[in-house]
């Protein structure tokens, strides 16, 4: 038997960047060998490493080979990967019982999750949570509950936005390659306005937030119609859209428009949430108090589990049995977001995050100073980006960020890519990595751009 066989995951695997196969290696194209005699095309994975164990801050793969983990699953696993608390409260309960559906037996962990986030939530009103599996449906059914409490039909998204690959979600999202392209005809009443994205900005950042400001009012007021909106649905930064942060002031004008109107403000918190950004939610560091906040991906250390969570009157407004799903806050996934809010508060991982992005930004940012290709680094706590152009301009680069990518795979560090031009590294190591493991990844990247 080799080491492999018996790997466990979690903090107390080494954590070492020791490549010891070609990548992929024998094991890894075996299992590639077969994906593709079962699995349809449509499903595309990043890496073609596979698997076997993972924890602190490296995903160790079936040939041996041990990568940095700068992509926590997507922004998944930020506590870590089989983080102990998260372990042991979904083992714990996994002994006890696995499901009843809570919509037919109740359960304590559903509800002890949800009061963790009605605390943690912006705002000091009367908050109440629903859960679900994935961030699509919560998105999906936080539109619900606006509908039904405004009696509206219409939602405003913004360009850039990613918000899942449901119908509805789908629709709201904005890149046509790869999430729509060839699946409509879509969802009605969903409308889209100009996201304040200052690198982009055609008439320069200064005046982002102001214009773009307008474009929106516009939108609302002269298009649609304000009394038609039932609710603004975005991401306080975008995930998907290359970690975009909206000029300072946008999303509070916004929401203070939506306010005057009747319209509700729902922060799409999927990625930004659960104190990946150095805060609870993306949301604090604006001081915005969304009137739903919907919540997912770092929530439960990989179990699917999701949140709406919202003012008291709207989450109320549906009728009972309106909302739900068979497995819709399954225990075992509360009992692992309980280790999750665990994991947070002992180690006092918002500080953590906060740290992780220091690290990276200034890291990122020498790079940035004696390479043309990077031309910018944003976003907040341990959720940055890089978005790559060709030098001297702005004309995305996604080549450079496909070979950067595919360096530091075959270096033994795993990166994930963003933005709608396919243009922007996105960085969301787990907060569990080590600073010496985090800097010898950047070293990595670092070594990536130097070969361009
Ligand atoms: C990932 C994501 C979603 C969709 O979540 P799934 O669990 O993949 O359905 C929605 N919104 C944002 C901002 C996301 O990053």
């Amino acid at each position: 038997m080799t080491v492999l066989d018996t790997a466990v995951g979690g903090p107390e695997l080494v954590q070492q960047r020791r490549l010891v196969t070609e990548v992929p290696g024998p094991r890894s194209r075996e299992l590639s060998a077969r994906r593709a005699d079962a699995l349809p095309a449509g499903l595309a994975s990043g890496a073609p490493i596979y698997a076997a164990a993972a924890g602190g801050g490296v995903i160790v793969d079936v040939d041996g080979n041990s990568f940095i983990d700068l992509g926590s699953g997507i922004a998944v696993t930020t506590v870590g990967n089989a983080a102990p608390a998260v372990v042991a409260r979904a083992a714990d309960q996994l002994s006890r019982y696995t499901h009843t559906c809570f919509l037919a037996t109740p359960y304590e962990p559903y509800i002890a999750v949800a009061e963790v986030l009605n605390r943690l939530a912006p705002g000091t009103h009367e908050k109440r949570t629903a859960l679900f599996n994935t961030g699509s449906e919560a998105v999906e059914n936080s539109v619900k509950y606006a509908r039904e409490a405004t009696k509206r039909p219409a939602v405003v998204v913004f360009d850039h936005a990613f918000h899942g690959r449901s119908l509805l979600t789908m629709t709201m999202t904005a890149k046509n390659q790869p999430y729509k392209h060839g699946f409509g005809p879509f969802a009605p009443e969903v409308y889209r306005a100009p996201m304040a994205y200052p690198y982009r900005w055609p008439s320069g950042p200064q005046n982002c937030a102001a214009e773009a400001f307008s474009f929106f009012t516009q939108l609302v007021d002269a298009q649609i119609g304000a009394d038609a909106v039932a609710c603004v649905v975005v991401e306080p930064i975008q995930g998907e859209g290359g970690f975009i942060v909206p000029a300072p002031g946008f999303l509070a004008m916004v929401a203070d428009f939506c306010r005057e109107r009747g319209i509700l403000f729902v922060a799409d918190e999927v990625q930004a949430g659960i104190a990946r950004t150095g805060a609870w939610f993306a949301s604090d560091h604006e001081g915005l108090v969304p009137d739903l906040l919907v919540t997912a991906k770092g929530l439960a250390g990989g179990m699917p589990l999701a949140a709406v969570t919202g003012r008291a009157d709207i989450m109320d407004a549906a009728h009972p049995g309106g909302i739900g799903g068979t497995y819709s806050g399954n225990p075992v996934a509360c009992a692992a977001a309980l280790g999750v809010f665990e994991e947070i508060e002992t180690h006092d991982l918002l500080r953590r995050a906060q740290e992780i992005g220091a690290l990276m930004v200034r890291e990122l940012g020498d790079i940035a100073a004696h390479n043309g290709v990077l031309g910018e680094v944003r976003g907040r706590g341990a959720m940055i980006a890089a978005e790559l152009v060709v030098p001297g301009t702005r004309i995305p680069n996604r080549d450079a960020v496909a070979a950067i990518s595919r360096h530091c795979l075959d270096n033994g560090v795993l990166t994930l890519t963003a933005g709608t031009f396919g243009n922007v590294l996105r960085f969301l190591p787990p907060l569990s990595i080590t600073d010496d493991l985090l800097m010898d990844a950047l070293g990595v990247v670092r070594d990536a751009f130097a070969t361009l």
